[in-house]
């Protein structure tokens, strides 16, 4: 069999378990926006079957062969190609799939649907004792993954590398330890200046309708099509892309949260343009696929932060919210409302915190569970070191467990390294943004006219259309010309509150 040929058939296999697994996407869909309550026990066979199929064909020993017959012939593709990157990419997936033994799959499927019944319970009464047991079998568990699947790194690097492919605890320690040096002295400065906005008025009147009207005008201003999407309700906010043609996004409403819904919208709207962005022809292949989980992240918080939360985009939508919201802006100022969307308050629950005080939420959600998985911490020990840590970062202490460690889903969900891409999307997003401006002049004046089409235009062509080519290590130093680091998000970040607070 020729190389080609053996390359043709391993894209067959795989755009068809793409396909296979877009179907299951279809039904979380559902299962998370319209399926009746009485429809989970059935649902949940539906994605077992799924998974089933999907696990069956993603470790087939053919894809092993076929791979093997193109790695190994005499010939080889161009690096940087389309086929020579989703070889390579099928082959990360192929290795980190047949690596783990079926058996441990399997018991952590079975320790963390557990470990998510107990740790809903153990939040809502706030005792870590109950989730304790349960938290310290999935641990177990994933540090065994992690010696499966390790390959030179650290353990932790390991898990990391299922979500931020290539990324590693040492890089992160280096990037989060700088950005935490300069970040918790502007906090502190914010906290300290006395100035703060008046907040309630996001907290007013804002009729339900008016807001889905008003969001889907505003996604669909910053360049979501909804001939190729739509926007559903949910209590979980996320975006699903499909497939081609196919991006479906979410958001939740209050009449009382203006801002939820809205920035909620923006940001999966930000995912949602990723989607639309890449490649039609490369679908159900790596080259038609999101880099990463942080590259991903960087899209919709530099819409829903960068661009949503700016000055030049509310001197274009103020006046029109304005008119959809007249009883609660009619005597709020342009400059009210743009210090108000840009509150910074240290709080305790990560997914509602501010743009500058977010990113110490997640170095501290690293720093605890990198001594988790390298053996540094004990399960016990984790509110403590917890409580320990937020107060040093935060000048405050947590209330309870509920307002601390029990506050996220993610460790009871075997979900260990997926935390610092939240982090890793704020900054990509800095040294994206820095270069869009570099590269399209006067983004401000073109915000102020409604204008994104530039800037959407621009990360289609530096990011969206590459798909999987570059690894996000590459595709930031390729897009920004400097390796990741902490300084444009600093320079962001001091830039708009300095002023907001008084320098
Ligand atoms: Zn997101």
């Amino acid at each position: 069999m020729s190389m080609q040929r053996a390359y043709e058939d391993l894209i067959g296999r795989w755009k068809e378990l793409q396909l296979l697994q877009s179907c299951a996407a279809v039904l979380g869909w559902d299962e998370r926006t319209y399926m009746p309550r009485g429809g989970a026990a059935h649902r949940a066979e539906q994605h077992a079957l799924l998974a089933g199929l999907s696990h069956e064909r993603a470790t087939a020993p053919e894809i092993g062969e076929l791979l093997s017959r193109i790695e190994e012939g005499d010939e080889q593709f161009t690096p940087d190609s389309a086929p020579a990157v989703n070889v390579r990419e099928i082959r990360r997936e192929y290795d980190r799939r047949t690596k783990l033994p079926r058996s441990l799959v399997v018991a952590l499927a079975k320790a963390t649907t557990l470990a998510e019944q107990a740790w809903q319970e153990a939040r809502e009464k706030s005792a870590f004792e109950t989730f304790r047991p349960h938290l310290e079998e999935v641990l177990r568990l994933t540090r065994e993954a992690a010696e499966a699947l390790r390959a030179g790194g650290s353990a932790y690097d390991a898990l990391l590398d299922r979500f931020e492919p290539g990324e590693t605890s040492q890089n992160l320690k280096r990037v989060f330890g700088a950005l935490r040096d300069e970040l918790a002295p502007l906090v502190a400065a914010i906290v300290d200046s006395g100035r703060a906005p008046d907040a309630s008025i996001l907290t007013r009147d804002y009729p339900i309708a008016n807001q889905t009207a008003f969001g889907i005008a505003a996604a669909a201003a910053i360049g979501f099509d909804f001939e190729r999407g739509r926007l559903d309700e949910t209590v979980h906010p996320f975006c699903s892309g499909i497939g081609p043609g196919d991006t479906r996004i979410t958001t939740r409403y209050d009449r009382n949260r203006f801002a939820q819904a809205f920035f909620g919208t923006l940001h999966e709207a930000g995912h949602g343009l990723y989607d639309q962005g890449l490649d039609d022809a490369h679908s159900g292949t790596p080259m038609g696929d999101a880099v990463s989980l942080g590259i991903h992240e960087s899209q919709s918080r530099m819409w829903e932060n960068f661009v949503g939360r700016c000055r030049a985009f509310w001197t274009h939508f103020f006046p029109k919210a304005r008119d959809v919201f007249p009883a609660a802006l009619a005597d709020v100022s342009p400059d009210a409302f743009y210090f108000a969307v840009n509150d910074v308050r240290p709080s305790f629950i990560r997914v509602e915190a501010d743009e500058a005080t977010y990113n110490l939420h997640i170095m501290l959600r690293f720093e605890l569970e990198e001594a988790l998985v390298e053996g540094d911490l004990a399960v016990a020990d984790v509110p403590g070191a917890w409580n320990e840590r937020f107060e040093r970062d935060f000048g405050l202490r947590p209330p309870d467990d509920a307002h601390g460690c029990l506050q996220d889903v993610h460790w009871s969900s075997g979900l260990i390294g997926y935390f610092p891409t939240y982090a890793l999307g704020n900054l990509y997003a800095a040294q994206f943004f820095e270069a869009a401006r570099r590269d399209l002049g006067d983004l401000d004046g073109q915000f102020a006219e409604g204008e994104y089409g530039p800037l959407l235009g621009w990360l289609r062509e530096r990011i969206h259309r590459h798909g999987m080519r570059y690894r996000a290590t590459e595709l930031v130093a390729e897009v920004s010309g400097e390796p990741l680091g902490h300084r444009a998000l600093m320079t962001h970040l001091k830039a708009k509150f300095g002023p907001l607070y008084g320098d």
